[in-house]
């Protein structure tokens, strides 16, 4: 039985990404990858594309959420709620959101779940914690479920202490373990953040073809070659999308405390 999946409990590795303006080629390449080892994944959507709703017919698959951008210069508006109309025009199923560069606050949070139907977002970044769960960011009558990172492709790149070979061993650590990946990286199997800068400044990313992307393939440890690692795991196992740990209580330590209580009897 692979790691985080444990007889009786729930699947604890999901698998995410972060369109990121991809070509539909690369959406097509690493989205054959999941649907031949039948393991559900959540894409966080920047653009409308035929690619897209390809994703979309397989939602026993594949569950849409949004990627909005609210940097300076962003293609998606020019403040958070025209971003926010934008992405979600895209993708109007969506409940989940990671935004790009983790951009958060809480009243962006509170807003995307009050006037954008959102439930659960993916925007902090727990590098290798052991022992992650989803809590709730609650204001008055409005919930939205933290679900944080655990290992991302592009921040291993920048990582000093190189991530990459602990990445799949990482998987056998307790707790929520949400790995984020980028097609872009996946194709070229990237390990080195400097290369993919060469190659941002050479050719914007949607216009990369396969031709272009080939030469700079990494050999060994990689975004590909852990994903192929994590995808040979969950294969043929329970696995969730990130809408789906809706579906259970948060595991947040103050539920732990309210039910240690319980056992002891203490009257609250
Ligand atoms: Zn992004």
């Amino acid at each position: 039985m692979p790691a985080g999946v444990t007889a009786g409990m729930r699947p604890e590795v999901l698998l995410t990404f972060d369109i990121d303006w991809s070509p539909d080629w690369m959406i097509d390449e690493v989205s054959a990858m999941l649907v031949e080892g039948r393991v559900k994944s959540t894409w966080f959507v920047t653009h409308a594309s035929p690619a897209i709703d390809r994703l979309r017919k397989r939602d026993d698959l594949f569950e849409l959420g949004i990627h909005p951008n609210c940097l300076p210069g962003s293609s998606h508006g020019s403040n958070e709620r025209e971003v926010m109309q934008y992405v979600k025009a895209i993708v109007p199923e969506a409940v989940s959101m990671r935004s790009h560069n983790l951009y958060q606050t809480s009243a962006f949070l509170f807003m995307a779940a009050r006037d954008f139907g959102m439930r659960l977002e993916s925007n902090a970044f727990l590098p290798g914690a052991p022992g992650i769960v989803t809590s709730d960011l609650r204001s008055d009558d409005i919930a939205i479920r933290r679900a944080p990172i655990f290992w991302a492709d592009d921040l291993a790149m920048r990582d000093p202490q190189n991530t990459w070979r602990e990445a799949t061993t990482f998987s056998y650590a307790p707790g929520l373990k949400v790995f984020d990946f980028h097609p872009l990286h996946v194709v070229a199997n990237a390990n080195d953040y400097s290369r993919y800068e060469s190659m941002k400044r050479q050719r914007s990313i949607p216009d990369w073809t396969l031709d272009f992307v080939k030469p700079y393939r990494s050999q060994g440890h990689g975004s590909a070659a852990v994903l192929k690692n994590l995808i040979a795991m969950l294969s043929g196992q329970p696995t969730l999308f990130m809408k789906e740990l809706l579906d259970a209580e948060p595991v947040a330590a103050h539920g732990e405390i309210s039910q240690a209580s319980r056992q002891t009897g203490e009257v609250r």
